[in-house]
C-alpha cells in the first residue's frame, strides 16, 4: 500500500520556524515507529507571491487536492500588506479551504495541566479541560447573499445574510457526530432558535440526523449565548460542540482562550470523505505568522505540532500516535521547558523553537 501522503505548506514568519519542527517529528515517525510518510513541500501565502505573483500556484492548488493531508505553517506579513487584495497572503489560504470544500473546522480547547495557571479563569474550572468546537467552515452570513451596503431613502443600510441549505447543516452534523463517537459520545448543538429561521431549521436537521443515523451520540440543544455564558462558567460540561460560522468563529476564539496561549492552539478543517474514505483535510496551527518574533528561534512549535497530531488521528487512523504526540508535549510542558510565550508564574526553562521540538521528539523516544 502506497505511503500517506502529506503536503507541507510551511508559508511565512514563523510558519517555516514552526514546521522545522514538525518535520522532525514526521521523521522520527519513519525511523522509530516504521511509519513513513511521502513528504511534499511547496509554497504558500506572501513567499509563493514573491516567486509566482500569486499567493496559491495552481500547481500547488492541484496538489492539494490530491494528497491525504495538507499541513500549513501561516501566511502573512507587513511587507504585503498593501498588495492588491486579489493576491494578499491570506487569499491562497481561503483559496485551499474554498477548492477543497473544507466545511467542517474543528478548534479543540484543550488545557494541559502544567499550563493550568495561563488561564484567565480559576484553575478548577480548566485543569484537565479538553474540547472540541466544530464550526460551519464554508457557509452562513459570512456568504450569504444579498450582502452589501445599499441606500435606501437618503441613508445607507448594510445587508448581511444567513442561509443555511439543509444538506449543509447534516453534514457538517455529521463531521461532528462521527467526532464525538471517537471522544466521549457527546454533542451540543447551539445556535439562536428562538430569534432565528436559520436556527430553527439548524435544530431540526442536527436532531433529524441524529436520530435517523447516530442515534448512540447523546445530543442536546443550546442557545449560541447561553452557550458562550456556560463557555465561561463550567466548560468541562461540554465534549463536542457544533455551531454555524458565525457563532463558531466567536465561541472557538473563546473557548480556546480558555486554555491561555495562540502558540499552543491547533486546528483542522475537514471536507467530504476522498475515494479513500478520509476526508479532505488541512490542519494548521490557530496563530498567524508572527512578524514580531520571526527569525528569533522564539516561536513556539506546539500549536503546529498538536495539529500534525490531530492529522495522525483525523486523516491516517493513527490515534494512538496522535495521543503519543500529545503525550510528548504533555511530558515537556511539565518538565518546564518555556518558550517565550509561556514564561508565565511558574518560571520554568526558556528554550527556543528548535530546543523545544528537539524536546518533543526526545519525549518521543522516551515513550516507546
Ligand atoms: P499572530 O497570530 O501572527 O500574532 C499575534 C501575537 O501572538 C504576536 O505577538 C505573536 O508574536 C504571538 N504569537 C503568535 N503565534 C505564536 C507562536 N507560535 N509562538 C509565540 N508567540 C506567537 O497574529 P497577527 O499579529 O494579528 O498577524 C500577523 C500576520 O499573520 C498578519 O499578516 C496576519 O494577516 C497573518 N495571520 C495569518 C493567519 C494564518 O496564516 N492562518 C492567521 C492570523 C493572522
Amino acid at each position: 500500500m502506497a505511503n500517506p501522503s502529506i503536503l507541507i505548506l510551511a508559508g511565512d514568519g514563523i510558519g517555516p520556524e514552526v514546521m522545522a519542527e514538525v518535520k522532525k517529528i514526521i521523521g522520527w515517525f519513519g525511523t522509530r515507529r516504521g511509519i513513513t510518510f511521502d513528504v511534499t513541500e511547496d509554497l504558500v501565502g506572501g513567499c509563493a507571491y514573491d516567486k509566482h505573483g500569486t499567493p496559491l500556484h495552481d500547481d500547488t492548488m492541484a496538489k492539494a487536492q490530491e494528497v491525504d493531508a495538507v499541513l500549513l505553517g501561516a501566511v502573512g506579513g507587513p511587507q504585503y500588506d498593501n498588495l492588491d487584495f486579489s493576491v494578499k497572503p491570506e487569499r491562497g489560504l481561503l483559496r485551499l479551504r474554498k477548492e477543497m470544500d473544507l466545511y467542517s473546522n474543528l478548534r479543540p480547547a484543550q488545557c494541559f495541566d502544567a499550563l493550568a495557571d495561563f488561564s484567565s479563569l480559576k484553575k478548577e474550572v480548566v485543569a484537565g479541560l479538553d474540547i472540541v468546537i466544530v464550526r460551519e467552515l464554508t457557509s452562513g452570513v459570512y456568504f450569504g447573499e444579498p450582502r452589501g451596503i445599499f441606500t435606501e431613502g437618503n441613508e445607507r443600510v448594510g445587508i448581511n445574510t444567513q442561509r443555511y441549505t439543509e444538506s449543509e447543516i447534516a453534514r457538517v452534523a455529521r463531521s461532528a457526530f462521527e467526532l464525538a463517537r471517537r471522544r466521549n459520545n457527546k454533542v451540543c448543538s447551539m445556535e439562536k432558535a428562538n430569534v432565528m429561521e436559520s436556527g430553527i431549521l439548524w435544530r431540526q436537521v442536527v436532531q433529524e440526523i441524529h436520530d435517523k443515523e447516530y442515534p448512540d451520540v447523546q445530543l442536546s440543544h443550546m442557545y449560541a449565548d447561553a452557550g458562550a455564558m456556560q463557555l465561561c462558567r463550567w466548560p468541562k460540561q461540554f465534549d463536542v460542540i457544533v455551531t454555524d460560522n458565525l457563532f463558531g468563529d466567536l465561541l472557538s476564539d473563546a473557548a480556546a482562550m480558555l486554555t491561555g496561549s495562540l502558540g499552543m492552539l491547533p486546528s483542522a478543517s475537514l471536507g467530504a470523505p476522498m475515494a479513500n474514505g478520509r476526508p479532505k483535510a488541512l490542519y494548521e496551527p490557530v496563530h498567524g505568522s508572527a512578524p514580531d518574533i520571526a527569525g528569533q528561534g522564539k516561536a513556539n512549535p506546539i500549536a503546529c505540532i498538536l495539529s500534525f497530531a490531530m492529522a495522525l488521528r483525523y486523516s491516517f487512523d493513527l490515534g494512538d500516535e496522535a495521543a503519543r504526540v500529545e503525550a510528548a508535549v504533555e511530558t515537556v510542558l511539565a518538565n518546564g521547558l518555556r518558550t517565550a510565550d509561556l514564561m508565565g508564574p511558574d518560571g520554568g526553562t526558556p528554550v527556543s523553537t528548535s530546543q523545544m521540538g528537539d524536546a518533543v521528539v526526545a519525549a518521543l523516544d522516551a515513550s516507546i
